[in-house]
């Protein structure tokens, strides 16, 4: 997907502040923080969301969630965090690459949602 914002940003072509990088995977900052720790994982490889995936992309999801914890632990979430993946249009999804949103304190983070 050459046009996808966030396959931009994974080949360096859109700038972001990069938490990490490997062969398969990107994490930067969300560029509109919702929590003092909030950045996103994304695959390299293009998939719209987590409605799209099969077992074909078993590997490359359990690399991100194994990822989203020890970068958390980095970032300074030692005392835990949150993980959200919005899917589709009931998920209220907005950039349609894959990608899991660590949140992270340091205070107790609001809850998840209103009842
Ligand atoms: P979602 O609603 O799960 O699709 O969230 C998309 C997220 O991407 C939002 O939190 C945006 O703030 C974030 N975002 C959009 N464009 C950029 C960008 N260029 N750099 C970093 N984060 C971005």
């Amino acid at each position: 997907m050459t046009d996808c914002i966030f396959c931009k940003i994974a080949r360096g072509e859109i700038p972001s502040r990069k938490v990490y990088e490997d062969e398969d995977i990107f994490a930067f900052h969300d560029v509109r923080p919702l929590t003092p720790v909030h950045f996103l994982i994304v695959p390299k490889l293009h998939v719209a969301s987590l409605a799209e995936c099969d077992m074909t992309h078993q590997a490359v999801l359990g690399k991100m969630m194994v990822l989203a914890g020890r970068l958390a632990r980095e970032e300074g979430c030692g005392d835990g965090f949150r993980l959200i993946i919005n899917t589709g249009r009931v998920g209220l999804q907005e950039v349609y690459h894959l990608h899991i949103h660590v949140l992270g304190g340091p205070d107790r983070l609001p809850p998840m949602l209103k009842r």
